[in-house]
């Protein structure tokens, strides 16, 4: 079962989708923690990305696809992964699919994380104080909600349009209660949390 993770920078999706991917058995594969993996490696992907994600940009669809292909075709990927922070753009959802397809597979679901701008820029200031991310500075958080707006919104569309199941989950409040409102609206769709 392939499922995304969306939201604005700042929505809590990292947070959530790790937490939803282990009730569900399945691995979170974050494109962000991956890019900023391949920074801290400094390889050839990670210096080309490292100047785009200071700035707040996104890193070319090309580069992101391939590297999310890759860890689709890792054997832990076999029985589905919850995608987070990919696709973030329309071109990106294409390869998404056309890759699916390939595999006889398709997005199952997209849960969908809503949380206000003021909410959003108070969460991001307070990460870069305790996360260290150089991407979380008040430039850095404009630019990305700008990003978000124009590139990333249009992906939900393309899922509203082709009929993907999407679940809009407010995502203020207590950390565990937005995770059992997640859980709560994939088991009304019939999505089984592991047991074990
Ligand atoms: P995140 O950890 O999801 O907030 O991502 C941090 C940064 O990594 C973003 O602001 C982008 O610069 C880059 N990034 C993450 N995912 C993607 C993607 N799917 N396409 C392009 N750039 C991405």
């Amino acid at each position: 079962m392939i499922a995304l993770m969306f939201g604005p920078p700042g929505s809590g999706k990292g947070t959530q989708a790790s937490r939803v991917a282990v009730r569900l058995g399945i691995p979170h594969v974050a494109a962000g923690d991956m890019l900023r993996s391949e920074v801290a490696r400094d390889t050839a992907l990670g210096r080309e990305a490292k100047p785009i994600m200071d700035a707040g940009g996104l890193v070319p669809d090309d580069l992101v696809v391939r590297m999310i292909e890759s860890r689709l075709d890792q054997p832990d990927a076999a029985n589905g992964v919850l995608l987070d922070g990919f696709p973030r753009t329309v071109p990106q959802a294409l390869a998404l699919d056309a890759m699916l397809a390939a595999r006889n597979d398709r997005v199952a679901w997209v849960v969908s994380l809503e949380v206000p701008d003021d909410e959003l820029k108070t969460r991001i200031l307070k990460r870069a104080t305790t996360e260290g991310r150089s991407d979380d500075t008040a430039e850095g958080l404009a630019q990305r909600l700008i990003v978000y707006r124009q590139d990333t919104a249009p992906v939900l569309e393309h899922y509203r349009g082709a009929g993907t199941r999407i679940a809009a989950i407010n995502g203020v409040g207590d950390i565990d209660a937005i995770t059992e409102r997640i859980m709560q609206a994939l088991s009304h769709d019939g999505v089984a949390a592991r047991t074990a």
